[in-house]
């Protein structure tokens, strides 16, 4: 059994949080392989070190000084390890980054330093070794992952290495250069390390105890989500529900590895499974999460006798694509079809848009509902129980709420419904307290 397991930044802000994660990792063997992040904030107004390093880099860039603030990051790394009682002296590096920043380093490489010291000194803490990510974590020149070079040199570098701590966010460009992932991208180099160890398990340890069924700042104290899918995860992360970046969920659904979302504040907590298959898994729940979005805007269009006009669709979607606009979702009926679209990508083109589609397809009618928030109530275990849906509109009904839109996705997987925008917050309760598993659903 190995695992993998990645510290975010909040699990690494500060000595006592370091403390509790030796306690994490040493508590199971199979704990093997650590990435971390740079330490994050400590409480609410604090700072997390890569944007101080951010700021640094942008100050040096209009030649301002910026020693103040590189202090505030070195004082940062030496509060840890004083508090933690190491002898490890980060003197000379610090140094040499501070002068880099000086000399024009590049944003990525200021960026990446976070990540290097606050990695330097877990592995020190923890008596392990530290691997940089330059050694293991490879790009290609066009700047993409170079998973076979990452893989490979992955597989072999710690094939002779029980334990390590490798540094999150970042790898080498082929010439050598540092290059980060996009903010967050600790995730990624966790996930791109148990791909490549055939990990058992991605533990990716934060400061929340897995996913909730809904958002807690619509919901009052929702109910926790124990096992989710890889796909329904997609499904609620279209609709901005995340714990982990985005880009860190392909390399190991790829491989079939299933991540365990903890808490690091709370490790006795089970926190969420993301696994690639959950039958069998106990359980279940009808519905495993309930998201949404606001920011849409939907254009009705109806025609007589469109079913039986060939490339009537494909003539909606064409001259939407001609201004460069990407659809979200395509409900349609017989004689119908809406395309619904984000504000920001309809932005400043809504007229136009409207003015091609009169022209090129010649609707009967052509409608557009602006302030459109879609809501997804997504469950894996819909397919087999019978009744989702109409719950659904019924518990809208009782609200009130005019839905303006459904779409079922083929997958059975999830029900969206569009509304008002208006009505988003007391569509969102409704809809959770009718699948409150705390209730039964
Ligand atoms: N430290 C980086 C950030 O703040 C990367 C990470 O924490 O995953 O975005």
């Amino acid at each position: 059994m190995l695992k993998v397991v990645k510290f975010g930044g909040s699990s690494l802000a500060d000595a006592d949080q370091f403390r509790k994660v030796a306690a994490i990792i040493n508590a199971e063997p199979e704990r093997r392989y650590v990435v971390a992040s740079a330490p994050g904030k400590r409480h609410y107004e604090d700072e997390k070190v890569t944007d101080l390093l951010l700021r640094c880099h942008a100050l040096a860039t209009d030649r301002n000084p910026f020693k103040e603030t590189f202090e505030l990051i070195a004082n940062r790394f030496r509060g840890i390890i004083q508090d933690l009682g190491l002898s490890l002296s980060i003197e000379e590096e610090l140094n040499t980054v501070y002068e880099a920043i000086g000399a024009g380093a590049t944003v990525d490489y200021v960026a990446s330093r976070g990540e290097y010291f606050n990695s330097m000194i877990l592995a020190d803490y923890l008596g392990v070794e530290f691997i940089d990510a330059e050694r293991c974590i490879f790009f290609t020149k066009d700047g993409k992952l170079d998973s076979h070079k990452t893989n490979t040199v992955l597989e072999n570098l710690l094939a002779m290495v029980p334990r390590a701590v490798v540094p999150g966010f970042y790898g080498a460009m082929p010439d050598g250069s540092i290059k980060t992932f996009s903010r967050g991208g600790s995730d990624i180099t966790g996930s791109i390390l148990a791909e490549a160890l055939e990990a058992d398990l991605y533990e990716n340890w934060t400061d929340v105890s897995g996913m909730l069924m809904a958002d807690p700042r619509i919901v009052e104290n929702p109910a926790p989500i124990d096992i989710i899918t890889y796909r329904e995860l997609r499904e609620l992360s279209y609709m901005g529900a995340t714990v982990l970046h985005e880009d860190a969920v392909f390399p190991v659904r790829r491989s079939g590895i299933p991540i365990n979302i903890r808490n690091t504040n709370a490790p006795e907590d089970i926190g969420t499974m993301i696994v690639p298959h959950a039958d069998g898994m106990s359980g279940d729940r009808v519905v495993t999460g309930i998201a949404g979005k606001t920011g849409f805007t939907a254009i009705y269009i109806e025609r007589d006798m469109m079913n039986s006009e060939l490339g009537y669709g494909r003539r909606v979607l064409e001259t939407i694509e001609r201004r460069g606009i990407n659809f979200e979702h395509l409900p349609s009926g017989i004689d119908t079809i809406t395309v619904v679209l984000s504000n920001k990508e309809l932005e400043g083109k809504k007229d136009l848009v409207v003015a091609d589609l009169m022209r090129s397809v010649r609707p009967d009618t052509i409608r557009v509902y602006d302030n459109l928030a879609l809501l997804a109530v997504v469950g894996r275990g819909m397919i087999s129980s019978p009744g989702v849906a109409a719950k659904v509109f019924d518990t809208l009904a009782k609200e009130k709420i005019n839905i303006r839109m459904i779409d079922q996705g083929s997958s059975e997987l999830n029900i969206i419904v569009g509304i008002s925008a208006e009505d988003y917050l007391p569509a969102m309760n409704a809809l959770y307290n009718a699948f409150d598993p705390r209730k039964g659903q």
